[in-house]
């Protein structure tokens, strides 16, 4: 019997902790305890038994075990302790990364009652005004042994609704039985069609193990669809299935299309969830129930223990990778997921990285094509517009306009991309020349006229906007550039018999207004949708044929070198939202490079060409996917502060094959008020670089910090400016 244990507690501590086991208590790795720590009471897991602990101290006991069993079973836990090493985050934040809240702060590990709804009858009597109360019956109605709170809020229905119907007596608890999986008509797919039953037999089965796929498939050509199919053929009864999606991606309508197919099997975890729920979602993957889950990064780190199956949709998606503390990649865990566990994964993307395409093309993965549409539609035409010697209103080109008129004239709907929001990036002064700025930061702020605003994108830093300049009190103080509220309004003035829909970041906050903007846009009456890169993910516009890039030319001349591959990404993305229907698409890209390479290779349709143009250009660079790069951050009251970390820890990073940038200036050199510096590591080999990272991060750990002074690590960063 173990007589010590090593302890991970959620600290953001690079250490474990040594208590001694009582006897009686069994122990097993990744099992929760309580123990004591400082004067509280904390929840703890095993991350090792038996460790010898220094000679001479005497060791605190474990208090108690809430459950005899591991919550985290051996590989999960080895996944976690990967991640831990690989993306150098201490094992006990990692750890507790992959339990819910309830966990978390040590209580019970037990699913809580989930509350079933069924319709009674007497509807009628609702008023004609209670519209979404006579659209929930009527729902109810299609689901006649009851549908979990759950489903119904999954639905687009609002608790408000249910309590009220309850109250009424149209609606009542109802439990659920153990056979209503059976009872749920479970409906068939559409037959595949020859191309995509072709990819289908491309991609490797449960039975062949580990190996990973890149199912790269032209926007609309069916991947969900594929998807289905596969988990269809392949999954046995008892087996789990894992699906990872973008967070924008997982609407009710995504879960519903896998609910049709495989009912009361499909669980969700996204962060919209609430402590119950994601409770529950977590209890039904550790006790081994059969199902498959539709769920957002973390999903990734959920205790399964017969996990036959691993997608990622889009997985080019770079809210894949976590921005802030453990900085790991979803879908980068999720491959070595699925080499733990021995089984396939399968990459989805109509714009997959470069790093994956690499893979595929270093043989590592297996590349599977889909370049077909399904259905009626095929691809739609991208054509560049100059816009160097022609006059631009609000940033609109003459053939840009005319073609947007020709679109609605004939019925049809027009999706128009900014890449900002807001009215306008800048506003400038033209007689003394001031462009007005963040005090906090170095950059400037976005005028945002909806509320009269000046924000900064950067900070939560806002004042209100002024007419004249805040400086010389001219007149001249006008909004330069395009956000897309100027868009809107543009559009508005010229189209006034149209309705145009704003979509960014700003009208898309109140919950459910999206599912609002995607109704008006399903009428399929004529309408111009404006929007940021949220326009770019996933959606269905089968009545848009016309796609219209304000300026492409930002991600042409970044001096973060993804910038490239991203544009070319979004663009692809926003291209592929038209043309979904039976009528042919149409793409004008306006640039002030209509002769950029890349932008040229665009226009002849295919990904792949320039996805492997992009790739030569960084393996000319030396940067990645040919050599492993990390980045260490650090910020503090001073510029002087932060560069002096950092110039500590550089004569640390040497060897062979090794480069080093900086210490520089963060892009943004002072943000909220804290300057901000970086240093960049690249290496052709990784476990030499991990070697190298470790002995810094224990360096710094090591050495007292300075008050105020933070630094960070981020291993295969996303942004590197
Ligand atoms: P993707 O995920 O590649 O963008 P989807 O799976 O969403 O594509 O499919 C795009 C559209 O085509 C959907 O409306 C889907 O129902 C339809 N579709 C896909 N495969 C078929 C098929 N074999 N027959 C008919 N319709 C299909
Ligand atoms: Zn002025
Ligand atoms: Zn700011």
């Amino acid at each position: 019997m173990p007589r010590t244990a090593r302890i991970a507690l959620n600290r953001p501590l690079r250490r474990l902790f040594d208590y001694q086991v009582p006897p009686g208590m069994e122990l097993n790795c990744g099992q929760r305890v309580k123990v004591p720590f400082g004067r509280a009471t904390v929840t703890g897991l095993v991350a090792a038994l038996d460790a010898r602990p220094p000679a001479g101290i005497t060791l605190k006991t474990i208090l108690a075990c809430p459950e005899n069993w591991p919550a985290l079973p051996p590989e999960t836990f080895q996944l976690l302790s990967w991640a831990s090493a690989y993306y150098q985050h201490p094992l006990g934040e990692c750890l507790f990364t992959a339990l819910p809240p309830a966990l978390r702060r040590g209580q019970p590990a037990e699913e809580r009652a989930e509350t079933f709804w069924k319709a009674l009858a007497g509807g009628d009597s609702l008023p004609a005004n209670a519209v979404k109360q006579k659209a929930l019956l009527q729902w109810l109605g299609h689901h006649p042994t009851g549908a979990a709170t759950r489903q119904i809020i999954q639905a687009g229905f609002s608790r408000a609704q249910i309590r009220s119907l309850r109250d009424k007596q149209l609606i009542t608890e109802a439990s659920p039985t153990p056979a209503q999986a059976g009872e749920m008509p479970l409906i068939e797919g559409p037959h595949l069609s020859a191309a995509q039953l072709q990819a289908a037999r491309q991609l490797a089965g449960p039975e062949a193990g580990f190996t990973t796929s890149l199912l790269y498939g032209i926007t609309g050509s069916g991947k969900t669809e594929l998807y289905l199919d596969y988990l269809k053929r392949h999954l046995d009864t008892p087996d789990q299935a894992l699906v990872l999606v973008p967070e924008i991606n997982l609407t009710p309508q995504t879960v519903a299309r896998f609910e049709r197919y495989f009912g009361l099997r499909v669980a969700v975890w996204h962060s919209g969830l609430n402590d119950s729920q994601r409770l529950n979602a977590w209890v039904r993957v550790r006790n081994g129930e059969p199902v498959i889950l539709i769920g957002t990064r973390s999903a990734v780190l959920l205790p399964f223990t017969r996990l036959r199956t691993i997608i990622v949709d889009e997985e080019h998606d770079s809210s894949y990778k976590q921005g802030e503390g453990f900085r790991y990649s979803g879908r980068d865990t999720a491959v070595y997921r699925g080499f733990l566990n021995n089984c396939p994964v399968i990459l989805g993307s109509a714009t997959p990285s470069l790093e994956s395409i690499h893979n595929a093309r270093s043989g590592k993965y297996r590349l599977v094509r889909l370049e077909e549409r399904a259905g009626q539609s095929s691809p739609p035409d991208i054509r560049l517009l100059d816009i160097r010697s022609r006059p631009l209103q609000a940033g609109f080109s003459r053939p840009a306009l005319d073609a947007i008129r020709r679109t609605l004239d004939s019925g049809r709907q027009t999706l128009v991309y900014v890449n900002r929001r807001g009215y306008a990036p800048v506003m400038m002064c033209f007689d003394c020349g001031h462009m007005v700025e963040c005090p906090r930061c170095d950059t400037r702020l976005t005028f945002h006229r909806r509320d009269r605003a000046m924000r900064c994108h950067h900070c939560d830093y806002q004042v209100a906007a002024t007419d004249t300049c805040p400086k010389c009190d001219s007149n001249a103080f006008r909004p330069v550039g395009q956000g897309t509220e100027r868009a809107e309004d543009y559009l508005a003035e010229c189209f006034p018999d149209t309705p145009v829909v704003r979509v960014d970041r700003d009208s898309t906050q109140r919950k459910g207004s999206i599912q609002h903007i995607l109704k008006q846009v399903n009428s399929g009456q004529p309408c111009i949708l404006v929007g940021t890169q949220m326009l770019a993910k996933g959606h269905d516009f089968p009545g848009v044929t016309l796609v219209v890039v304000i300026n492409a030319d930002g991600g042409l001349f970044s001096v973060d070198f993804r910038a490239p591959e991203q544009l070319i990404q979004t663009l692809i993305q926003v291209s592929g939202r038209s043309g979904r229907g039976e009528h042919p698409g149409e793409v004008m890209v306006q640039t002030c490079h209509s002769d950029h390479p890349l932008l040229q290779s665009l226009t002849r349709g295919h990904y792949l060409p320039v996805a492997d143009q992009l790739l030569e250009e960084r393996q000319t660079g030396a940067l990645p996917p040919f050599r492993a790069m990390a980045i260490f951050r650090a910020e503090a009251d001073s510029m002087e502060q932060s560069l002096q970390v950092l110039d500590r820890i550089k004569p640390l990073a040497r060897g062979d094959r090794l480069e080093v940038w900086g210490p520089l200036p963060a892009m943004i050199a002072r943000r909220a008020d804290r300057h901000r510096a970086q240093l960049v590591i690249l290496c052709d080999h990784r476990k030499h670089l991990n070697t190298i990272l470790t002995r810094i991060c224990q360096t710094l750990d090591e050495t007292k910090r300075a008050g105020g002074l933070k630094w960070i690590i981020d291993v295969d960063p996303q942004e590197t400016g």
